[in-house]
């Protein structure tokens, strides 16, 4: 089989390896991007059709390229977000080879040993950028002999996809409750388990939620709050950007349930944890309120006062007096849509670079192999670092540590 040599080898051409190439094509290094499908496959074909970008254009893009054509404020399309990267790859003249994937990654004397379908590629240097949610987790928890159709949230297109009926989604954060709207809004009964979570505001005081996340200095954020690691988060971009408020979920006729935790008899059975959800959703959107007013005012900034955003609706039936169990056939339920996240899958790496779970040791993207790197991951170095923005960064700082490397290997 024929072997290639590249200095370094980046696998995956999502948002963060593109950003990879142009950090190490600008500081001059020889490397090579192997894409298994297309640039930024992930939001081509595993994203639902109407998804736009959580954050606002001037926000959710590379520095320096701006989605053109598209108002700063308004929110990214999915095919515009692929559009966007394809076009930047093309501009940078980025090396991707598409429709390569990697089988198998092992580590040589002189670096790696990249396997694919095509060859064999040795590099001293790779950098695996093959995204932050690789592998879509279902519980197990609904047999297949319930005789629904049940799908990841991932592969969720369109409501027309599903079977006629009640829809059950199971999971709130921004996926499972914009999937949970857009099926109620296509005229399904839908239900929703929430767990916990948090709901920022999209907008306080004429600003968006990202841009008071950044005066506030959290997008820095080194870590997750302790006692937060299992919180999922709920904003969205959808209809020209609107809070997450489950409130005007229950409103328009979405069941709210508790977290889902079993299955029997033909009933989906959720913990007594609604209200207590719900309850601390409040709490973080009302938490960011304050810290915007305490900035507001330690700055001076003379942004419009809103008191309106701290008035609540009262709370819907389907919260004070929570259901225990949702009966599928009773309830016409006939699909269900797992909303429930993702796994890494690193199995394909032949190198011991991983911990007892699976995740990457490595910091801030440096492996403990040396030549070995990780980008685009949730926290690699902030919480941004899973963002189109914050995969940038830590590509650039990332480049430059491969860049000291080179003169050794070159
Ligand atoms: C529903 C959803 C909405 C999101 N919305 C936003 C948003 O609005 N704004 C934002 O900033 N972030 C958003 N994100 C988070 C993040 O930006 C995306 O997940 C983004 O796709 C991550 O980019 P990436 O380049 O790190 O990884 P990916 O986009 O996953 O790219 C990895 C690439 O690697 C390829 N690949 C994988 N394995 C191999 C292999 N073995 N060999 C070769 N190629 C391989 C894949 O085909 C893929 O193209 C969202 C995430 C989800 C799930």
């Amino acid at each position: 089989m024929a072997v290639e040599t590249v200095n370094t080898l980046v696998i995956g051409a999502g948002q963060a390896g593109i950003a990879t190439s142009a950090h190490l094509a600008q500081r001059g290094v020889p490397h090579l991007v192997l894409e298994r499908a297309r640039i930024a496959e992930r939001w081509r074909s595993e994203r639902w059709e109407s998804l736009v970008a959580n954050g606002p254009a001037w926000h959710d893009r590379f520095p320096g390229q701006e989605f053109e054509g598209l108002d700063p404020d308004a929110f990214a399309g999915k095919e515009q977000v692929a559009a966007y990267f394809e076009a930047f790859a093309a501009k940078i003249n980025a090396p991707v080879r598409c429709g390569v994937e990697v089988v198998a990654l092992h580590r040589t004397a002189a670096g790696f040993r990249a396997e694919t379908r095509d060859g064999v590629i040795e590099a001293a240097q790779v950098v695996v950028a093959t995204g932050p949610f690789q592998k879509p987790l279902i519980p197990d928890m609904v047999p297949a002999r319930a005789g629904l159709m049940q799908l990841h949230s991932s592969a969720y297109k369109a409501p027309g996809q599903l079977p006629a009926g009640a829809v059950l989604v199971v999971g709130a954060g921004s996926s499972g409750a914009q999937i949970a709207e857009e099926l109620q809004r296509s005229g399904r009964q839908v239900f929703l388990s929430v767990g916990p979570h948090d709901r920022p505001p999209r907008r306080y005081r004429g600003q968006d939620f990202v841009w008071w996340l950044g005066k506030l200095g959290k997008w820095d954020a080194k870590a997750k709050e302790p006692g937060t690691e299992h919180v999922t988060i709920a904003v969205s971009g959808a209809y020209g950007g609107q809070t997450m408020d489950f409130r005007r979920l229950a409103a328009q006729g979405v069941v709210l349930l508790g977290r889902a935790n079993g299955f029997a008899d033909g009933a989906v059975t959720v913990n007594g944890d609604l209200a207590q959800n719900i309850a601390r959703g409040d709490a973080n959107y009302l938490s960011v309120l304050d810290e915007a007013d305490a900035y507001a005012a330690a700055h001076g900034l003379s942004l419009p006062e809103e008191p309106s955003a701290r008035v609540f609706a009262p709370l819907p039936g389907c919260v004070t007096q929570p259901r225990l169990s949702l009966d599928l056939a009773a309830e016409g339920v006939t699909s269900i849509v797992w909303a429930t996240g993702y796994a890494l899958d690193y199995g394909w790496i032949k190198i011991d670079a991983f911990d007892a779970q699976g995740r990457p040791l490595h910091r801030e993207g440096v492996a403990q192999v040396p030549g070995l790197y990780f980008v685009g991951l949730p926290w690699l170095s902030c919480r941004g670092s899973a963002f189109i923005w914050g995969a940038w960064r830590d590509a650039e700082r990332l480049a430059a540590h491969i860049a000291a490397r080179v003169p050794a290997h070159a």
